[in-house]
């Protein structure tokens, strides 16, 4: 069961994540897990992704590639994986297609739960905090019974300077922009499968459930 997973910021990706994992015993494999690993364990990679990140660089597509390549050739991925965050561009994906085919391996599915672009903006942008007791609400997932004032305490609630519209809108933006390309390589390629992520968590992973059956 070799998957990457992807969604846009407020599409549940995470959670499903969880329940993949939980249900499959897959590792679940994140870029930031992977080089906080490969520093930890000072590989070679890991200390030259270490170099970039203390200068505040980007981490370079050959080391990045090499760190995924050291991690999907572990023992605990021979069952499979869940591949989160990674690749995030199509030379990335490129890379990813020869690492498996040199592992003797190929990806079953591109997961990605889609969510409309409205709804994560209600999503994202609907966190509230108490100014005077810190307790946080969301209008949609855990709305206060006055959307002004806390229920805990009744003192005023406001919306983070990273939860607001423009901010938010502009991060989604940004992500849709990338993350188009690859959705479009992979659907070129046959892997792509989309998973509506505008249900109920439950709903949304027995999808991902069924579709995953078809694997085993
Ligand atoms: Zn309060």
């Amino acid at each position: 069961m070799n998957l990457v997973l992807m969604g846009l910021p407020g599409a549940g990706k995470g959670t499903q994540a969880e329940k993949i994992v939980e249900k499959y015993g897959i590792p679940h494999i994140s870029t930031g897990d992977m080089f906080r690993a490969a520093m930890k364990d000072e590989t070679e990679l890991g200390l030259k992704a270490k170099s970039f990140m203390d200068k505040g660089e980007l981490v370079p597509d050959e080391v990045t590639i090499g760190i995924v390549r050291e991690r999907l050739s572990k023992d605990d991925c021979e069952k499979g994986f869940l591949l989160d965050g990674f690749p995030r561009t199509v030379p990335q994906a490129e890379a990813l297609e020869s690492i498996l085919s040199d592992l003797v391996k190929k990806l079953d599915y591109v997961i990605n739960v889609q969510v409309d672009q409205e709804i994560l903006m209600e999503r994202l942008t609907g966190r509230r905090i108490c100014k005077s007791c810190g307790a946080t609400y969301h209008l949609v997932f855990n709305p206060p019974a006055n959307s002004e004032t806390c229920d805990r305490c009744g003192g005023e609630l406001y919306q983070r300077a990273d939860d607001n519209e423009a901010t938010v809108k502009n991060r989604l933006d940004v992500n849709i922009k990338q993350s188009q390309p690859l959705l479009d390589f992979y659907e070129s390629k046959g892997y792509l499968k989309n998973i509506n992520g505008q249900q109920d968590i439950s709903k949304v992973f027995s999808d991902l459930d069924e579709l995953l059956s078809t694997l085993k």
